[in-house]
């Protein structure tokens, strides 16, 4: 017998199965993770198929060397899932496989756990034992201790006695305790035991969800988009629907934004399904990921809640996969191979016969569109568990606030609402997706802007805190840099600073309420481990009475006490060159204003803008996704967007700006000509162009890119291949990048 074998390397010339010998009694399976020689090295690779014919000659075949698992790493399903999607992105299946592996296990960077045990030996009785041990205190209470007969953790043991290894070492070599280890599991939330719960009764609409969802579900079929307001209970029905899989035996996904995966949220699975729930996110330990990994895959674990990459959790009999906001840009992975979760969540659904749930209070246009046109059922929650309305939006319109003398980034209005909101002792959350201080400098005299010497953007200011000076930063590629004092380019002395981040916000609220503790949630203050945990309970307990965030904390969090919400500035991510730029700006304010009045007291939110007329605003303000799906779909449409078009993109980039663009012009002239020899093709492409890149250059890099508009269609294929095709082109100078309906366009 023989194993196809793809080995761990990324490499144009390895990119295909090698053949080796399989050795005598060596038994391995497809998925299997084997060491195999390479060359002069040795090498890890995963069987993909075996067969008893070989095309290589006998005496140039070599053999595999070791199993590294007695069982297959990756599942049957799993390797049909990392082939698809080697195909379908163009892309060599080594890089597909590892989406499938925690990168911990891969070359042993770490290992299982082992944790020794004492028993005491077979046929040994214990107090006669423990009577001949003499002068040894130690070993008689040990023997004692081991009476039961039963393992005991060596760990648990020198809670009792103080350092017991020399004498069980001792009490092993006279025969009467067997030593052995026992592999254990590093678990996220071991110091935060699972509180047993019970699911509350049930409202009408949470009830009228399951009726429809639950039957499918017993027979692993249905696709659901589920349409649930801010608040209207939607954990509690993938709960019960989770509930339902591990009666049938079976085992279920949930996926959710990584901020969204608090404590809380993790605390509602294990309170229901204590051990049985694994989690996974980027903030575990290596060793974490690599134990919740091996939980799932012996069967330990059967509901995993996790971040995007959990989507590739190796459940066997999965029974179902619920996207939590399913709208969230995170779904969509932002490092090579680029997969959307969420559509690797409807090929395993497909695949392993599973439901699949996708959730959203604002569901994404493309996801509402497929419902209408009957590619998922609709259920709709459309009122809040605690029986109240949406809270009202009211809309400030900033222009006015400036003509009338109100220089200040918080409107008259929202200053007194949240003074009247800190009156009666409730909390407030205020929104504004910028951080920093000042997000321009510029010299008022010949209009100079700061800019990073390695990227095409302004820098940002950031106030240092207590001693740190004040700094200029870029926000994409980190560098730093002291603030001028005098222009660079005309050696003005006036430099001026425009634009508001949340730290212009947080200084805003120290000036005008001394006397309430803020926290302020954004990439800058949550660089450590755990840190936005940290903060999210605090504002729970009641430490501080106002949290200032960027989109970070725009979703999902439950905070009863939160009555007011402000948008400090609606119009940032209305006005983002990109066409979804209104859908974002709909999600975040309906989202965020969806924080408000959770509980008892009912909840109000202030959106500030510039432009209070805008259609997208005001559908926001109504908090109607209907009518603004409708509106949206419309201008879609006429505009022909996705979903009715597909924006795909060649980006090249180079240190060499002349590189870059000749090489951006070459592409540009193969696909022209392309097109010119395939009327057929060309007629699905509505637009074709080579331009520099809206940001032209990051991290010391030139940016172009050739950008096509094609017509939603399977038949538009042969050109996304010829894209694929055109993004292995390998030049010394240059990265060329294939991109369908990348999530930003930059
Ligand atoms: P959504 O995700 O739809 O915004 P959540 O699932 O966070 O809403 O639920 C909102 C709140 O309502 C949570 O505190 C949750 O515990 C509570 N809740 C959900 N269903 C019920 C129910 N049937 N009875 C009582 N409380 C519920
Ligand atoms: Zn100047
Ligand atoms: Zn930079």
């Amino acid at each position: 017998m023989f194993a196809h074998v793809i080995v761990d390397v990324v490499h144009s010339n390895v990119a295909k199965p090698f053949t080796y010998r399989i050795p005598d009694g060596m038994a391995p399976e497809p998925g299997m993770r084997v060491r195999v020689p390479l060359g002069a090295r040795q090498v890890e690779g995963i069987v993909i198929g075996l067969s008893d014919q070989c095309e290589v000659p006998p005496a140039r075949l070599r053999s595999i060397k070791a199993l590294l698992e007695p069982y297959a790493a990756v599942l049957p399903a799993m390797l049909a899932l990392a082939q698809e999607l080697a195909l379908e992105d163009h892309c060599p299946l080594s890089e597909t496989l590892r989406l499938m592996l925690p990168a911990a296990m891969r070359q042993s960077r770490v290992q299982a756990k082992q944790e020794p045990l004492a028993q005491l030996a077979a046929n040994v009785d214990a107090e006669t034992a423990a009577s001949k041990q003499g002068r040894s205190q130690k070993r008689a209470t040990l023997l004692r201790l081991l009476a039961d007969g039963r393992p005991h953790p060596v760990a648990e043991l020198a809670t009792l006695v103080t350092a017991p290894q020399e004498a069980l070492r001792q009490l092993s070599e006279a025969g009467l305790v067997h030593l052995s280890f026992r592999e254990v599991f590093r678990l996220p939330y071991e110091d935060m035991p699972a509180v047993p719960t019970a699911p509350p009764p049930l409202t009408s609409e949470q009830q009228a969800a399951l009726a429809i969802m639950l039957p499918p579900l017993t027979h692993g079929e249905g696709a659901f988009l589920l349409h649930g307001v801010t608040g209207s209970g939607k954990t509690e029905v993938y709960l019960a629907m989770v509930q339902q899989v591990l009666d049938l035996g079976k085992s279920a996904i949930i996926l959710v934004p990584e901020i969204a995966l608090t404590p809380q949220m993790v605390g509602w699975f294990r309170g229901r399904f204590g051990e049985r729930t694994a989690v996974l996110h980027s903030r575990l330990t290596d060793g974490q990921r690599l134990d919740e990994w091996r939980r799932i895959r012996l069967g330990d674990a059967r509901v995993v809640i996790g971040a995007r990459s959990a989507i590739f959790a190796p459940l066997e009999k999965l029974g179902l996969i619920v996207v939590d906001e399913e709208h969230e840009q995170t779904y969509l992975s932002d490092k090579h191979p680029r997969y959307d979760a969420r559509r690797i969540a409807r090929s395993r659904c497909a695949r392993e016969g599973a439901t699949l749930l996708l959730s959203s209070a604002t569901p994404s246009i493309l996801s509402f569109a497929m419902a209408k046109r009957g590619d998922y059922t609709l259920v709709e929650m459309l009122s809040r568990v605690n029986g109240r309305d949406l809270p009202p939006v009211t809309l400030v319109d900033m222009r006015r606030e400036l003509a009338a003398g109100n220089r200040s980034i918080f409107s008259q209005l929202l200053q007194q609402r949240l003074k009247a909101c800190f009156d009666s002792g409730q909390q407030a959350m205020l929104f504004l997706n910028r951080r920093g201080y000042n997000t321009f400098v510029s010299c008022r005299n010949c209009g100079y802007v700061v800019r990073c010497a390695q990227c095409d953007v302004s820098m940002t200011l950031h106030k240092g805190s207590q001693d740190g000076a004040d700094e200029l930063r870029c926000h994409f590629c980190g560098a730093t840099q002291l603030p001028p004092a005098v222009c660079p380019e005309c050696g003005s002395k006036y430099i001026r600073y425009f634009g508001s981040g949340t730290q212009k916000v947080e200084e805003e609220m120290r000036r005008l309420f001394p006397n309430v503790n803020t926290i302020r949630m954004d990439i800058d203050t949550t660089q450590q481990r755990d840190a936005h945990y940290r903060m999210l309970s605090d504002f729970r307990e009641g430490k501080a009475q106002a949290l200032i965030g960027t989109q970070m904390i725009a979703k999902g969090l439950d905070f009863p006490h939160v009555t007011l919400v402000g948008v400090v500035a609606a119009d940032l991510t209305l006005n983002l060159p990109d066409y979804r730029a209104q859908e974002r700006t709909f999600q975040l304010v309906t989202q965020v204003a969806g924080r408000a009045g959770r509980a008892d007291a009912s909840g109000e939110v202030i959106v500030q803008t510039y432009q209070p007329e805008h259609p997208c605003i005001l559908a926001a303000a109504q908090q109607d996704y209907r009518a603004f799906f409708t509106q949206e779909f419309q201008r879609r449409r006429t505009g022909l967007y996705p979903p009715f078009t597909m924006i795909a993109r060649l980006l090249v980039e180079s240190e060499q700006a002349d590189a870059a663009e000749a090489m951006n012009g070459r592409l540009y002239d193969t696909i022209a000509a392309y097109l010119q020899a395939h009327p057929a093709q060309q007629r699905r492409v509505l637009l074709l162009r080579a331009d520099c890149a809206p940001v032209q250059r990051i991290r010391g890099k030139f940016r172009f890119h050739v950008l096509l508009k094609l017509f939603e269609h399977a038949d538009a294929q042969p050109v996304l291949q010829l894209l694929g095709e055109l993004a292995q082109v390998s030049d010394p100078h240059c990265q060329i990048y294939a991109e369908v309906n990348p999530a930003t366009l930059i």
